[in-house]
């Protein structure tokens, strides 16, 4: 069973009296344990893509699947909910919390349920990405891999079952972008977990188990 599976997706934006169709009929499934980068020109709906994966924005039509239940029509809070429980977010600008020490950030996606501690978990994932070392540390103590590498933990913290990420290594040289493309993919061995990158880096691509490419909102 794929973790994430889009039938037919249609998103429209209306800009005034203008209609824009952003994607135009994608099919699209992701399995645990694979990683999937989504290629495409500017505007090619790439990023519209990666909201309706991340239940972030809802289909004008067509139908979204996750782990096996159709999320289409959650509404807001049960989309939120469904979000929280199976999906989590790598960015291109690492989006840490600059008063928050690395373990604090990496707990940050488990703080909306108080009955959880996940304290625990950010520490060992934060050794496991190879900052054993810097717990402590706030962001500005770090470099950019490193803040990554912060940002790879918090994704992971509450064992999602797909991983999003919007250009993960765009703000890093080649080399620390391949430190990170590694880690990226031992951990998704490690956790079996889905990822799906969005990208123009074609380092990443030879990384991906396979890459999907969009030309004006349709798979090519
Ligand atoms: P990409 O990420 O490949 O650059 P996007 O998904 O951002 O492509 O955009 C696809 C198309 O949808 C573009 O024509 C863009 O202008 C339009 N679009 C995206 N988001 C919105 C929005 N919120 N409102 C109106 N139009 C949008």
């Amino acid at each position: 069973m794929s973790v994430i599976e889009l039938a037919d997706v249609v998103k429209r934006y209306n800009n005034g009296d203008e209609e824009i169709a952003a994607l135009k009929g994608v099919d699209l499934a992701v399995d645990r344990g694979e990683m999937v980068a989504i290629i495409g020109p500017s505007g090619s709906g790439k990023s519209t893509l990666l909201n309706v994966i991340g239940l972030l924005d809802t289909p004008t039509e067509g139908t979204v699947t996750l782990d096996g239940q159709d999320v289409t029509d959650l509404g807001t809070d049960g989309l939120t909910d469904r979000r929280r429980e199976s999906i989590g977010f790598v960015f291109q600008a690492y989006h840490l919390l600059p008063i928050f020490t690395a373990v604090e950030n990496v707990t940050v996606p488990s703080m909306w349920d108080s009955t959880v501690d996940r304290t625990d978990r950010a520490r060992e994932l934060l050794d496991r990405v190879g900052l054993g070392e810097r717990l402590s540390h706030k962001p500005n103590q770090l470099s950019g891999g490193q803040q990554q590498r912060v940002a790879i933990a918090r994704a992971l913290v509450n064992e999602p079952h797909i991983i999003l990420a919007d250009e993960p290594t765009g703000n890093l040289d080649q080399d620390t972008g391949a430190t990170i493309l590694d880690e990226l993919t031992r951990m998704k061995n490690e956790e079996n977990v889905a990822i799906a990158a969005v990208t123009h880096d074609e380092q990443l691509t030879n990384y991906a188990d396979r890459t999907v490419e969009l030309v004006d909102g349709v798979r090519r």
